[in-house]
C-alpha cells in the first residue's frame, strides 16, 4: 500500500514539474503526507527540499548520485522504486526515484521517501486488544441471547401451556398478552378463537337441550293420550277421536321438528353450495300458495304483483323462505284468516312480503325471533305451535344471498316480513 502510495505521489509531482506552483505541490506533499522530498539536478546540486540543507548543503557526493540516480540514467527508466533497509534500526525506507525533466539543458531528478513504520509490534498489540474484545463481546452476547431468549420464549411456553389446558376443556383460561407486539397479537387472535370455540360449544349444547326438550314434550303427550286411550276411552268414539287427534297434531309437530332440524344442519354443512338460477319470484309465490290453499282451505291469501320480478338465487331455497315466512304468518294469524303477499319490483330487485292481522310481534321481542330456538314471549303458552327454528332458517339463507330482510309488526295489529331480492 505504502509502496503504491509513493509511486502514485511521484508520478503526480512529476506531471507537475514545470508548473508554477510545483515547489508548493512538493511542499503539500510532504506536510501532509509526512514524506521526505528532495529535487537534484544532475550534477548532485539539492534544488528544493522539505529538509533545511538547500543551499547550506554540498551536493550529493558523485557515489551516491549515481547509486540513487544512475539507473535511471542507464536504463532510461522514467522512476523507480525502491525499498531500503535502514541500518540499525527496525524499520526500512520506502524511496521513489524519478526523472523529471530537462530544464535549460540541466537534467532534473526527485526522491521522494516515506518511513515505513514497524508493523509488526502493533499487529501484536492488536490481536491481542482483538482477542481481548472478542471474548468480551461473545460473553456480553451470550448475556445477551439468553436474556432474550428467555424473553421470547416465555411467553410462547406458556401459551403452549394455555393452549394445552384449553385442548382439556377449559375454555375459561386466557391467552396472556402485555409481553411485545406480536406476542400480544397472537394471543389476542388466539383468545378471540377462543371465544368463537366456545360459543359454538355452548350453541351445541343449547341445540341438543332444546332439541331434546322439544322432542320429550310431544312425545310425553302422545304417551300420555295412548294410554288414555288404552285405559279410559278406548270405547268411548268421541273422546277416543279427540285424544287421537291430539296424538296426530303432535306426532305433526315432531315431524315439523325434525324437517327443521334436517334443514338447518343441511344449511350449515353445504353453506357455500347455492345453485343461483334465474326465475320469477311471482310463479314461486303462487306456487306455494296453492300448496297453502289446498291444506288451509279456510284462510284467503291475496297476492298483489307488479313489474318484472326476475331474480337470480336458488330456487329451493327461496321457496323455503317464502315458505316459512307464510306458515309463520298462519300460524300467528290468530283469529285473522287473512294474508296480503305482495312481489314487486323495485330499484335494482324484487321485494316481496308477506302481511298478517294477527297477533304481532312485542317490540322487545323483534330482535331476537331471528334466532336459533328463539319463540316470542307471549307464544309461551304455545310452545308448541313452532319450533324456534323457522326463522333463524330463514335469515341464514337470506344472509347467504345477502338479500336484505325485515319485518315491522304491532301486538293484535299483525306482522309484515319482507325480504329484498337482487336480480343478478
Ligand atoms: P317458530 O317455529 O316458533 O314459529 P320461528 O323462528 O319461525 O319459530 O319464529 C320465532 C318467533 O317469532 C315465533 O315463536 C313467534 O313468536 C315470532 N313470529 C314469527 N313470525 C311471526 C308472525 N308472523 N307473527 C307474530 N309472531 C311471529
Amino acid at each position: 500500500m505504502k509502496i503504491s502510495e509513493i509511486t502514485r505521489i511521484g508520478n503526480t509531482i512529476q506531471n507537475d514539474f514545470q508548473s508554477e506552483n510545483f515547489a508548493e505541490v512538493l511542499t503539500t506533499y510532504a506536510l501532509t503526507k509526512s514524506l521526505k522530498i528532495s529535487v537534484v539536478d544532475e550534477y548532485g546540486n539539492f534544488k528544493i527540499s522539505n529538509e533545511d540543507y538547500v543551499d547550506v548543503s554540498p551536493p550529493m557526493d558523485r557515489r551516491s548520485f549515481l547509486e540513487e540516480f544512475g539507473k535511471l540514467q542507464d536504463e532510461g527508466l522514467k522512476y523507480t522504486v525502491r525499498t531500503i533497509k535502514i541500518r540499525n534500526a527496525n524499520n526500512s525506507l520506502v524511496q521513489f526515484l524519478g526523472y523529471l525533466g530537462n530544464l535549460s539543458g540541466t537534467r532534473y531528478y526527485i526522491s521522494v521517501a516515506s518511513v515505513l513504520e514497524p508493523v509488526d509490534s502493533a499487529i501484536d498489540i492488536l490481536r491481542e486488544q482483538l482477542f481481548i474484545v472478542s471474548i468480551l463481546s461473545l460473553v456480553v452476547a451470550m448475556i445477551l441471547s439468553f436474556f432474550i431468549s428467555r424473553r421470547l420464549s416465555r411467553p410462547i411456553v406458556n401459551m403452549s401451556k394455555t393452549a394445552i389446558a384449553i385442548g382439556k376443556g377449559n375454555y375459561e383460561i386466557m391467552f396472556k398478552t402485555g409481553e411485545y407486539q406480536e406476542i400480544d397479537d397472537l394471543a389476542d387472535t388466539l383468545n378471540y378463537a377462543t371465544g368463537e370455540l366456545k360459543k359454538t360449544l355452548q350453541l351445541r349444547k343449547d341445540l341438543i337441550a332444546n332439541v331434546s326438550h322439544d322432542l320429550k314434550t310431544p312425545l310425553t303427550v302422545i304417551k300420555s293420550y295412548g294410554e288414555m286411550i288404552r285405559d279410559i276411552s278406548g270405547d268411548n268414539k268421541e273422546k277416543r277421536n279427540e285424544h287421537i287427534k291430539v296424538i296426530i297434531e303432535e306426532a305433526d309437530h315432531l315431524t315439523k321438528l325434525v324437517n327443521d332440524l334436517l334443514d338447518l344442519s343441511k344449511l350449515e354443512s353445504s353453506i357455500d353450495q347455492y345453485n343461483k338460477e334465474h326465475f320469477d319470484l311471482g310463479v314461486l309465490v303462487d306456487g306455494l300458495v296453492t300448496r297453502f290453499e289446498n291444506y288451509k282451505s279456510d284462510f284467503t291469501f291475496e297476492v298483489i304483483k307488479s313489474g318484472n320480478l326476475d331474480i337470480f338465487a336458488d330456487f329451493k331455497r327461496i321457496d323455503q323462505v317464502v315458505y316459512n315466512l307464510i306458515s309463520n304468518a298462519i300460524n300467528y294469524s290468530g283469529d285473522s284468516t287473512k294474508l296480503i303477499l305482495r312481489v314487486e319490483e323495485i330499484e335494482n330487485g324484487v321485494k316481496f312480503s308477506c302481511q298478517d292481522f294477527g297477533i304481532g310481534i312485542k317490540e322487545e321481542d323483534i330482535d331476537g325471533i331471528w334466532e336459533r330456538f328463539y319463540r316470542g314471549s307471549g307464544n309461551r303458552t304455545r310452545s308448541r305451535v313452532g319450533t324456534g327454528l323457522g326463522l333463524f332458517i330463514v335469515k341464514s339463507i337470506l344472509d347467504a344471498h345477502e338479500f336484505k330482510y325485515g319485518v315491522k309488526s304491532k301486538v293484535d295489529e299483525g306482522s309484515t316480513f319482507f325480504f329484498i331480492a337482487k336480480n343478478s
